[in-house]
């Protein structure tokens, strides 16, 4: 039998907002469970067990049925696979099999699922000291089974300078496979920021970044959450 797979939100089409794809439309699917717990996720909702009763147990199928209802012309706009930490579930291959667009996943990668060839793209977002999570533990692992045919990038929250010395030094290991590096403001869901402390977050990040001279880093901001909050489905 088919895995049943967790999955939080399945939504869309929407705007991709960060990353290397920002602006793009693309569909959702927002899995349920995720081995970090990281001291700022803005993606609670799809992390705490408290909330695992609000969570569908979807076969691969009804995930591609769902996703259809949603984009059904073609051709097919993108797939982002993220959640909580979708290389979880083994039966999102059969998912990424079947869909007729690009595949996206997101992930901080620490599991290295089956299906990880048959991503499009890959965003690996390894977390920083203010995370309180191991960031990098598993990092090693998970790169070495990156197919060459992949679009990967990196991405990491930064709260701090130390998060992006750190973010910088991590991504420096990798930079022959992986010529990006995407920073962005933390953005804690449970105080509801704001646009103001938003920016003046990401105005921040430049004021360290500036004098790094790092060309090949990219200051982005989550434009979904600047446009609608951290309103979910969307
Ligand atoms: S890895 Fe991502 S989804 Fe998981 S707890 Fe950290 S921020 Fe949240």
């Amino acid at each position: 039998m088919a895995e049943r797979i967790a999955v939080a939100e399945i939504f869309g089409p929407t705007l991709q907002g960060e990353g290397p794809h920002a602006g793009e439309p693309t569909v959702f699917v927002r899995t349920g469970g995720c081995d970090f717990s990281c001291s700022w996720c803005d993606s609670l909702h799809a992390v705490d067990p408290f909330f695992s009763p609000l969570w569908s147990r979807m076969a691969p199928d009804e995930i591609i049925a769902a996703l259809t209802e949603l984009w059904p012309s073609s051709p097919a706009c993108s797939l982002t696979l993220s959640g909580g930490n979708p290389a979880m579930w083994d039966g999102l291959g059969a998912v990424a099999a079947a869909w007729p667009g690009p595949v996206r996943l997101e992930t901080q990668g620490t599991i290295v699922p089956a299906w990880l060839g048959q991503m499009t793209t890959i965003v690996v977002s390894p977390k920083p000291p203010s995370s309180g999570q191991p960031g990098a533990a598993r990092l090693e692992a998970f790169m070495s089974a990156v197919p060459e045919n992949c679009e990967v990038v990196f991405k990491v929250p930064c709260a701090s300078a130390a998060d992006l010395d750190w973010a910088i030094a991590t991504h420096a290991s990798y930079a022959t496979r992986v010529p990006l590096l995407f920073i962005q403001p933390v953005n804690d869901p449970i105080t509801e920021l704001g646009v103001d402390e938003l920016i003046a977050r990401w105005e921040q990040l430049w004021a360290w970044l500036r004098p790094l001279k790092a060309p090949h880093v990219r200051l982005s901001h989550q434009q979904h959450v600047l446009a609608w909050g951290n309103a979910k489905g969307v």
